[in-house]
């Protein structure tokens, strides 16, 4: 495909990949370095846009503005450590009861759905802390819909309670303060509205625009009004969803259970999730077998803002994986395949390179027949003898390759290529750039800087007999 794109032979772009030290087939997918380098020495530049599998299939299932129904408003406690947050998800969870149930929820599946006095239904994430909102964001998954950020009244707005505004701000999420502990005697919930006052978040009883309630987490004080104003705040953001088509939404947790098989705990988001639909979530699939909601009771369908734990997966998917049901069981493990492919080549990509250390060890396993090295130096002369007495260090079983040698500063397209080549990359009286460094460690190639000819020769020398002490 490549040599295509370029108009050249498929040979000239096989054979461009081996001068880099890559032997590769006709079919072989050329991870993003090696693609630049190749396409550079045809006078190509390569420019990356993404092929999101994800994108393709959102775009199929895309919403439709009829059969819009409310759903209930998906919401996250945050905040700094102790100030409560998990005391106020269990208190919320053990005392909620819905209509002609007995018995509050029992167990963490990572989200909940409650039922208020009034009717209404609130849906939290049951993963305290910002790092689980953080995680589901960097992986592309937006589920909050509101954010509780809950301050200790009996101490200040700390470190972990600004991240916390700061991260549900940078998501545009909107804020409601639960100024906590007002049970406890030193509690002064007016100072912390000054502290945050003075961040520019004014809450409302101080004429600004952020909801804000005193409460107990521990005795259940306030918890309610709370919660009525978090019910407020969703009203204003109308949020709707489509019941009436092929689920999608989000993985919240997922594991392995012994008796069960995988077990993974999701938030429906739009659509409707049945017993028996294909689903799809990151890598794996599979039919759902059985559905239980929060209160282990086995139920049948799943719908918008709905947590619920399924069983019948092939594998385990990642917190924040999006999931989507197909009408198609062989579509669903094209992909399931093609995502898995992708983040094997990816793993490969990110692999460690060969190090100095590990030559030996992988000589010894039998594996190593070549050693490329790359050499920088500060003059033309030098570079020559010591490229001259490395070529000579070969021995019958490795071969000792100079993939590239120049006179300047070690830079990032060396790096590039050795990562490419799977090289070494040996300083001579010069040092990488800084990019070049930064480079390097994020791709994992060693660098060697030596100022003295002996000592280069020597090393190499040690480590190609595998006596490389390793403290070198
Ligand atoms: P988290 O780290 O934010 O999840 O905080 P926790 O919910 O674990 O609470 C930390 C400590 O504060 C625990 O010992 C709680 O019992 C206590 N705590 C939480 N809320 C209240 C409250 O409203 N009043 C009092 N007196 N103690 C509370």
């Amino acid at each position: 495909e490549l040599a295509n794109m370029m108009s050249v032979s498929v040979n000239e772009v096989i054979s461009s990949c081996m001068s880099l030290g890559l032997f590769v087939s006709i079919n072989q997918r050329l991870d993003a370095e090696t693609l630049s380098v190749v396409a550079d020495e045809f006078g190509y530049t390569v420019e990356f846009v993404s092929v999101d599998i994800q994108e393709a299939i959102d775009d199929k299932n895309e919403e439709s503005d009829e059969n819009q129904v409310f759903r209930s408003p998906i919401v996250t406690v945050m905040g700094h450590v102790d100030h409560g947050k998990t005391s106020l998800l269990d208190y919320i969870r053990s005392t909620n009861v819905i209509a002609g149930e007995a018995g509050g929820i029992t167990q963490h599946i990572g989200a909940y759905h409650v039922t208020l006095d009034d009717g209404k239904d609130i849906t939290f994430l049951d993963t305290p802390g910002h790092e689980a909102f953080t995680a589901m964001r960097a992986r592309g998954a937006q589920i909050t819909d509101i954010a509780i950020i809950i301050v200790a009244a009996d101490d200040n707005v700390m470190p972990q309670t600004v991240e916390a505004i700061n991260h549900a701000s940078a998501a545009g999420v909107p804020i409601v303060f639960a100024i906590n502990k007002i049970d406890k005697p030193g509690a002064n919930p007016e100072k912390i509205k000054e502290e945050l006052a003075n961040m520019n978040y004014l809450v409302e009883e101080w004429g600004g625009k952020y909801q804000s309630h005193d409460i107990s987490a521990k005795q259940g004080i306030g918890v309610e009004e709370l919660l009525e104003k978090v019910l407020l705040e969703a009203e204003m953001l109308e949020l709707k969803a489509n019941p009436d088509k092929n689920a999608t939404g989000t993985i919240i947790e997922s594991s392995l259970d012994r008796g069960r098989g995988y077990v993974a705990t999701l938030l429906v988001q739009s659509g409707t999730l049945n017993i028996g639909d294909i689903v799809l979530a990151g890598q794996y699939f599979g039919h759902v077998k059985a559905m239980f909601n929060e209160r282990n009771q086995r139920i049948d369908e799943v719908g918008p803002a709905q947590p619920a734990i399924i069983l019948g997966l092939n594998g385990a998917p990642q917190a924040g994986d999006k999931f989507n049901v197909m009408d198609s069981e062989r579509e669903a493990r094209n992909i399931a395949n093609k995502r898995e492919q992708l983040a094997r080549e990816q793993g490969l990509r990110t692999q460690k390179h060969i190090t100095l250390d590990e030559i030996g060890r992988r000589i010894a396993i039998g594996n190593f027949q070549e050693l490329n090295l790359i050499v920088k130096g500060d003059v033309d002369g030098s570079i020559e003898a010591l490229s001259d007495a490395l070529i000579k260090l070969s021995t019958e079983e490795i071969q000792v390759n100079i993939k590239h040698k120049a006179v300047g500063q070690i830079s990032e397209s060396d790096i590039l290529l050795a990562a490419a080549s799977e090289a070494i990359v040996i300083g001579f009286q010069v040092r990488p750039s800084l990019n070049a460094r930064k480079l390097a460690e994020k791709e994992q190639i060693d660098i060697r800087l030596y100022s003295i000819i002996y000592d280069a020769i020597n090393e190499i020398k040690a480590a190609m007999e595998g006596m490389l002490s390793p403290d070198i």
